[in-house]
């Protein structure tokens, strides 16, 4: 089974906030952008034309990978709401 089959397994029930965070400004004079293929779900994607990072939060898997590689200790990092977040297991 291949990760994305793997991604496909799990269910998520999306916070009405994000649970992530960065500072723009911080990532613009980021040259590397580890966040953006660090992350097993794709979650970070820098976006040209807006200067910012897009962050799809919702799939998150809560790993913690994200705040531990970024070089600039820029992500605001908490647990989704009660409820919210990945579940690994059905039931
Ligand atoms: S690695 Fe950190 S500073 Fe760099 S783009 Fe990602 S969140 Fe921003
Ligand atoms: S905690 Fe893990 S899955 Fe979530 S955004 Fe960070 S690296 Fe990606």
């Amino acid at each position: 089974m291949n990760i994305n089959e793997k991604l496909s397994t799990l269910k998520y029930n999306k916070d009405k906030d994000s649970h992530l965070s960065v500072d723009n400004n911080i990532c613009r004079k980021c040259i590397k952008k580890v966040c953006t293929y660090i992350c097993p779900a794709n979650v970070y994607e820098w976006n040209d034309n807006s200067s910012s990072l897009i962050i799809r939060y919702e799939n998150c898997l809560e790993c913690g990978a994200c705040k531990i590689a970024c070089e600039k200790n820029n992500i605001q990092w908490r647990y989704p709401s009660a409820g919210c977040g990945v579940k690994f297991k059905n039931g």
